[in-house]
């Protein structure tokens, strides 16, 4: 009987190890190239993250992390919209109070990261659209002047991370801004882009339809980078009024996800 129930455990803790090791390697991307910091890795001094929404930037917590402690670089995070248009996930503050709250949680998290300065800027939710783009690209490239960054992060244009809208255009404008600046004062313009990028296997298994269109329109990732997956789970509690996020799209707490999910992706277009 003993003997029994001792194959019986045995035979459940292989197969949830085999499970985990699975659902681990959903998360990789084997052909990237891996690189301890790749801020230290393309040698940047100085990094700007530009993005839609309040919580896009724990995204790249890794990145912007092993920039500024391992590499020495400054790091600064452009959000584009309040996130006013968001879901409480619970809800915390009075609706209309949405936007205000998100501006205060990412700032904390921005802070929480190291990172020296933001700026919050207030495009309409799920309103990054043609019609304010080259108003939009013109913005960017301002502070690029100002800010001189060598490395931007931001969406790849064409998959946004999520097929957000809102993510697509900040991608689009951000590679647009660059593109302008190293016409016009090739000096002063970043010298490479990074693309955060969504592992696909897990997109293409677990995302749905959505999934599917992100993994079919994302380029292979040239590296990969640890993505100081403890930060990602504090940022969720910091986004207080976003927390159950992960919950409702991976259908495991963060604490889990990100254990599993402990890289980051890039495509870098090196100029
Ligand atoms: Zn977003």
């Amino acid at each position: 009987m003993k003997w029994i129930l001792i194959s019986i455990i045995t035979t459940v803790v292989l197969a949830a190890s085999a499970a985990l090791f699975w659902l681990d390697s959903q998360f990789e991307e084997p052909d990237a190239r891996w690189v301890h910091s790749l801020a230290g890795e393309m040698g940047a001094a100085s990094v700007l993250a530009i993005f839609a929404h309040p919580d896009d930037e724990q995204l790249v917590t890794g990145l912007l992390i092993r920039a500024n402690e391992n590499g020495g670089a400054i790091t600064r995070i452009i959000t584009s919209t309040k996130g006013e248009a968001g879901t409480p996930l619970p809800q915390i503050s009075r609706i209309e109070d949405m936007g205000i709250i998100r501006y205060a949680e990412v700032l904390k998290n921005g802070y929480a990261l190291g990172v020296a300065e933001q700026l919050v800027w207030d495009y309409p939710d799920g309103g990054l659209t043609d019609e304010n783009f080259d108003e939009y690209v013109g913005r960017l490239q301002g502070q690029m002047v100002t800010w001189r960054p060598d490395l931007i992060v931001t969406f790849w244009p064409d998959s946004g991370f999520s097929n957000h809208s809102d993510h697509k255009t900040a991608g689009r404008a951000a590679t647009e801004a660059v593109r302008r600046l190293r016409e016009t004062a090739p000096d002063n313009a970043p010298k490479a882009i990074a693309y955060i990028l969504a592992p696909r296997r897990m997109m293409r298994r677990f995302g749905g339809e959505t999934g599917r269109v992100v993994a079919d329109n994302q380029p292979a990732p040239t590296h990969e980078m640890p993505g100081e997956g403890w930060a990602k789970i504090r940022g969720w509690d910091i986004h207080a009024s976003q927390r159950g996020y992960v919950q409702k799209n991976y259908g495991m707490p963060p604490a889990v996800v990100h254990r599993l999910y402990n890289k980051e992706h890039y495509y870098v277009l090196d100029f």
